[in-house]
């Protein structure tokens, strides 16, 4: 037998999805609540511009870092909406946000030294870091406190060990942005203390509600402690194209760049072409998206919060309803338990509070189309009426 020498997890959304796909196949409707994505179409203008690169064969091996218009497109784009000073050097193409982490863990981290990372958090985060010999440090935070970590939080949990904070502003799954001011007083710890600040900015184009969103790029006193990820897949609905990028110093980007050409050699050709259009319609195609996916927040809000008589407030960004199990079922308190049920039982496909660092919760996506996130609601309202464990 070949015995593989590491251990690592599958990611928890992953499986779901995974599960749910495969009660698909064998011919049950499966309401998906589960996908982190916008479930709709890549706008017209993306899909022609990757079409018209096939047409004019742009379908060599693509330069590892990515294709000179994108990588500068991309400086311009955060320079422009998110005040960064970067310039080409800056930045590097990446097969999604997730492997630019990868990318940067490996790069980064060191056996033992310690990584904090604010809960509830991407689930992918405490297992790169734990992957590249990391120790995840947890910070937990309240849903009471909009579930934010504040700088006494960094001090109190920072030891020798520690060299790099994770945030995830806008927040996977909890929809928390910081504001500028408590954004100054996290970063400001974070500087005193020496630490990288890795800023994971993906869902920056889906704030509601006219919230501003503010990068940590925002603050040119770190820039040289700080890395931000970014990404089409979400600000675009284009999850399956995989193009995201690393926003870094110089030197950072040359050793990604490195690994990068040990590994992938770069990003689809193609993709980097329907990259650059999403990039050049600056915030036309954004603002399409954004719209579509706030009105599915609403129904989303307003059909739970009728069939459950609850009055839980729509989170303010990104793609995510995380509700209390609470709101949904009495005596359960295994988010777990609940979501492999409902997806059994109901073909609900929701994700487990648990695998976000947060027991007694539930995370729902609104990425799905109304009609799923309607009927998906009502079937697992259904489920919940008979729900015993
Ligand atoms: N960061 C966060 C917080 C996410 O939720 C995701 C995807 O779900 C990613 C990064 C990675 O996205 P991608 O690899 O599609 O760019």
């Amino acid at each position: 037998m070949i015995k593989s020498s590491i251990t690592i997890p599958i990611s928890a959304t992953v499986e779901m999805h995974d599960l749910a796909t495969q009660k698909r196949l064998a011919g049950e409707k499966i309401f998906n609540l589960s996908a982190g994505e916008p479930v709709i179409p890549t706008p017209a203008e993306i899909k022609n511009a990757a079409l018209e690169a096939l047409k004019r064969n742009k379908t060599l091996y693509p330069p590892v870092s990515g294709i000179p218009p994108l990588r500068q497109a991309a400086v311009e784009w955060m320079n422009k909406n998110h005040k960064a000073h970067y310039n080409f050097k800056n930045c590097l193409v990446v097969n999604g946000g997730k492997f630019g982490l990868y990318l940067l863990f490996q790069t980064l981290m060191q056996k033992g030294k310690e990584v904090l990372i604010p809960s509830p958090f991407w689930t992918s985060y405490p297992d790169l870091v734990r992957l590249f010999g990391g120790k995840p440090k947890i910070i937990p935070t309240k849903e009471s406190k909009g579930w934010k970590i504040t700088a006494q939080d960094i001090l109190k949990r920072a030891t020798a060990k520690t060299r790099i904070l994770i945030l995830n502003n806008a927040s996977n799954p909890t929809g928390t942005i910081y504001t500028k001011t408590e954004l100054s007083k996290i970063l400001a710890t974070a500087k005193k203390l020496k630490l990288t600040i890795i800023s994971d900015e993906v869902y920056s184009g889906l704030i509601y509600d006219k919230q501003r969103f503010v990068s940590c790029c925002e603050f040119p006193q770190i820039s040289q402690d700080l890395i931000v990820i970014q990404s089409c897949s979400k600000n675009f609905a284009m999850t399956g194209w995989r193009v995201g990028f690393v926003f870094a110093p110089e030197n950072i980007i040359r050793t990604l760049s490195a690994l990068t050409s040990q590994s992938t050699s770069g990003v689809s050709t193609l993709s980097q072409w329907a990259a650059l259009a999403a990039l050049s319609a600056d915030q036309r195609l954004m603002n399409h998206i954004n719209k579509l996916m706030a009105k599915r927040r609403d129904v989303f809000f307003k059909t739970f919060n009728a069939l459950f008589k609850t009055k839980i407030p729509p989170p303010k960004s990104g793609l995510y309803g995380f509700i209390p199990l609470s709101a949904l079922v009495h005596d359960e308190k295994d988010s777990s338990k609940f979501c492999f049920n409902a997806l059994k039982q109901a073909n609900v496909a929701i994700v487990p509070g648990k695998a976000f660092g947060q027991e007694g919760y539930v995370r729902f996506s609104f990425g799905a189309p109304e009609k799923d996130l309607k009927q998906g609601l009502k079937a697992l309202a259904d489920f919940c009426k008979r729900y015993s464990h």
